[in-house]
This record gives C-alpha cells, sequence and structure tokens, in this order.
C-alpha cells in the first residue's frame, strides 16, 4: 500500500482541484432549469472514468442519465460496484452562503461547496483510489463498476427500473456506498443499519357539515376531539408506542453492539443542543442512540381540521385528519407495522362516527450483518487509511438505494460514511474536510486491496 499511499499524499493538490471542477457544475436535480447542468455533470463523470482508464457509459432516463463505468479485467476476483450521486440540493438561502455555493473554496483545510460532503466529494475518493491503483500498479486487482445517478436528491425515481433492466452492469459481489458520515471528527465509521419507513393517515368525519356550535356545541361529537384523543391513544406515558403487536418484530442489538454504543462519545446535551429544542423525549429506559437506531417511532407529521382564518369561528368541526410518519428498525416489515396500527386506529374509533384509515409509502429497514467477509475487509480499510480503528454505528434515517441493493437483490453492502455530522448537507455552507477526501481515498484504495484476497462469489 506504500507506493499508492505516497501517489495519494502526492496528488493531494491535483485530486482537490480536480474535484473543484465537478462542483463548480451547480447539478440540482429538483431545478427544471439545470438539467443543462446535469448533463454537463453526468458528461463530465463519464470523461473522467474514461480518463482515468475505465470505460463509461451513460444511460438516459426520463429525466437526468445515469453514468456507468467499469473495469472487468482481474478474472476470478470479486466486483466492487461504487455507488454514488452527482445531482446536489438546491441553495436556498443562499444569502446565508458566506462564499457562493458553486465557487468551491478551501478555507484552514475545509472545502466549501454545494455537494462536498453530500455526495461528489466523498463519490470523488473511490474514483481517485481507482486511479492511484491504475497510476501505481498498472492495473486494478479486483474488478470494479461505478454507477452515479443523477436522482438521489429527488427520491431515485429512475433508479429501480435501470437496476432491473441492467442486472449484468448492478451484478457485483460487494456494495460500496459512501453518503454517510462519520460519528465524528476521528471517528472513522461503518453504518450497519438503517431505519425504514411507513406512512399512514386517518381520516374522522363526525357528519355531514360543521355544525353551530351555539346550536350543537356540547351535545354532538367534535371531529378534532376525537382525532387527537385517538392520536394520543398510540403513546403510552412511557414514550413507547401503544399499539399491541408493533414491537413484535424489533429485533434488539446484540449486546456487543450495545456495549460499543455506549463507548461512542455522545453527549445528550450535544444532541438536545443541537436539535435546537428545551427537553429530549421519547422512550423511557432507552438511550438516545437506541432511540435514534434501535427502536422504532411513530411521529404525527401533520394535522388538520376546523376553522384557521382569523379570528374565530362558532362551529363543531365535522372533519378532521393526520398524516403519520413512521420510522421501523430491524427486523419490522412495513406491512406489519401498517396493519397493527389499522387495527389500533380501528378499534380506537367511537361509535357512529366515520373513521378512515390510508396506508401510505414504505419501505424496510435495513440490517448490515457485521459476521462477514466483506465487513471484515472494511473494517481492515478503515484502520488502515484513517489510522484508527473504525466504530460501528447506525444511521436513523433511509436511503431507499440500499433497500434495493440489500434486501431486494440480497447483495452486501458497505457503508463508508467520510463526512462529519456537522457538514451541513442539504444547507448553506455544506464542507467537507480535505483531511478526510484523503483518508478516505486512502481507505478506498486498502478496501480495493483488502477485497482482492477474496473470491468472486458471482
Ligand atoms: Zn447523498
Amino acid at each position: 500500500m506504500h507506493a499508492i499511499y505516497n501517489a495519494i499524499a502526492s496528488h493531494r493538490t491535483r485530486f482537490v482541484s480536480e474535484l473543484k471542477e465537478l462542483l463548480a457544475i451547480p447539478s440540482i436535480s429538483t431545478d427544471p432549469a439545470r438539467v443543462a447542468d446535469m448533463k454537463l455533470a453526468a458528461e463530465w463523470l463519464c470523461g473522467h472514468l474514461e480518463k482515468i482508464g475505465l470505460t463509461s457509459r451513460l444511460f438516459e432516463t426520463e429525466r437526468h442519465p445515469v453514468v456507468y463505468a467499469d473495469r472487468l479485467d482481474a478474472k476470478g476476483k470479486p466486483v466492487i460496484l461504487f455507488y454514488g450521486h452527482y445531482d446536489v440540493q438546491p441553495v436556498d438561502p443562499v444569502e446565508q452562503w458566506l462564499a457562493p455555493p458553486f465557487e468551491p473554496a478551501v478555507k484552514d483545510g475545509v472545502l466549501f461547496a454545494r455537494g462536498a460532503s453530500d455526495d461528489k466529494g466523498q463519490l470523488f475518493t473511490h474514483i481517485k483510489a481507482v486511479e492511484a491503483w491504475l497510476e501505481t500498479a498498472g492495473s486494478l486487482p479486483v474488478n470494479v463498476k461505478f454507477l452515479i445517478e443523477g436522482e438521489e436528491e429527488i427520491g431515485s425515481p429512475h433508479l429501480p427500473g435501470w437496476l432491473a433492466d441492467h442486472p449484468d452492469l448492478r451484478s457485483a459481489d460487494v456494495v460500496v456506498i459512501s453518503d454517510t458520515a462519520q460519528f465524528g471528527p476521528g471517528m472513522p465509521s461503518l453504518c450497519t443499519g438503517l431505519r425504514g419507513l411507513a406512512a399512514f393517515e386517518i381520516h374522522v368525519k363526525t357528519g355531514e357539515s360543521d355544525l353551530h356550535s351555539g346550536s350543537f356545541g356540547g351535545a354532538v361529537p367534535n371531529a378534532i376531539q376525537i382525532l387527537t384523543s385517538m392520536l394520543n391513544a398510540l403513546h403510552s406515558e412511557n414514550g413507547a408506542v401503544n399499539v399491541p403487536g408493533f414491537y413484535d418484530e424489533v429485533a434488539e442489538p446484540g449486546a456487543d453492539e450495545l456495549r460499543s454504543w455506549g463507548t461512542l462519545a455522545h453527549s445528550d446535551e450535544e444532541f438536545r443542543a443541537s436539535a435546537q429544542v428545551g427537553v429530549l423525549a421519547g422512550e423511557a429506559g432507552r438511550s438516545t442512540l437506541e432511540k435514534l437506531w434501535s427502536r422504532p417511532a411513530l411521529e404525527i407529521i401533520g394535522i388538520r381540521g376546523g376553522y384557521q382564518g382569523h379570528g374565530h369561528k362558532g362551529i363543531v368541526p365535522a372533519t378532521a385528519w393526520a398524516k403519520c410518519s413512521m420510522r421501523l428498525v430491524p427486523c419490522q416489515t412495513p406491512a406489519h407495522a401498517i396493519d397493527c396500527v389499522r387495527r389500533r386506529v380501528m378499534s380506537l374509533a367511537p361509535a357512529g362516527v366515520h373513521v378512515d384509515f390510508l396506508s401510505g409509502h414504505g419501505s424496510p429497514p435495513v440490517s448490515i450483518p457485521v459476521e462477514s467477509q466483506w465487513v471484515e475487509s472494511a473494517v481492515r480499510a478503515l484502520e488502515s487509511g484513517f489510522n484508527k480503528k473504525p466504530v460501528f454505528i447506525r444511521e436513523g434515517g433511509s436511503i431507499s438505494v440500499v433497500t434495493r441493493f440489500v434486501n431486494d437483490y440480497g447483495m452486501p453492502c458497505l457503508l463508508l460514511g467520510f463526512g462529519q455530522p456537522d457538514d451541513h448537507i442539504h444547507a448553506p455552507n455544506e464542507k467537507f474536510n480535505l483531511d478526510d477526501f484523503v483518508s478516505g481515498i486512502r481507505t478506498s484504495a486498502a478496501l480495493i486491496a483488502e477485497l482482492a484476497k477474496l473470491d468472486s462469489t458471482l
């Protein structure tokens, strides 16, 4: 690894200026005015991947192109599929940026630009690792594929179709994704779990129309009161979800995993301050990391009913609705969670009141088993790249493409986050620490060496 690490160190300045070129392209996927820039970013990547020695192709979709590149000349060796995305979030409120978001600038070893961390900078670590290998060794000891989409920030609408249409291109021994964060500075991390999602709505209707509160108030049911008391009953006083069967599928983390979370430098006070709330909440007897990583949550995300205009109006509202969203943990399934809540909600519906339960979109949680040769290789690569033992963490959020790879295609997935929790992704002044950038390139290069020791399972 010595020669490759030397090459990475000596090319640091060039690597950063190339990344700045990519970051200067305003590839905001959601903005119709940026369609040409999206194409430009995709073409820039295709050209760059060709230049370092891969074969690349651009696939048009109904919206933004998919970039695919590979180099498959290491016979019998594992195939690594690197996934990343070249689209970025919008930049508003742009006046809060200290420098223009698409004029990348380095200040005190930190690169500021939209996309610096999410995800162009992190994606670029793998491209530069492959380049360093090719330059130093003349060939790769493994087979590599790059799949870089332009629609991650808008929910990847065309990626599932692309994956289904190109089984030969997506097939790999292991998927490597760097689109998450380290647990903190100097804490290289491997993410082993993501929460899933399930949404539902409750609609309450007590009669045909709102009634005069003078003529009817106190003698007829109030839709908002019924809805709120039903919503209230979905949690018990200790903060747990009060729905029979809801926790049946929840898998408790292993003792080792829990113990390792206990050693992470987490402060409830810092967490509270970062959330800018006065007090923390949730299930009694559970740590904050448990609440975020291994316990499900049920949130009321929107509520509506009655009069919301100026002043007052003397009515008894006839309709009310609420939208709710659940975060699910391994091994919950959206269908079971929704089913339990539906039964609970319908059992709470008072006689003579019309209650509708509507289930919405859902995606299952993802669990990445730690006992695998892929994870063991990644742990060694992180330790070599960062000169520090990595920690195992989970993420409270969901990454839909990971669900696709792990749950739908059964592909082992390595989530190597090189960013920091305070990189301001999706916010003004997004940044990426250049030491993390270089450590990420080193890790990816070391991972290639580690995986080359394994046989392909394809
Ligand atoms: Zn991202």
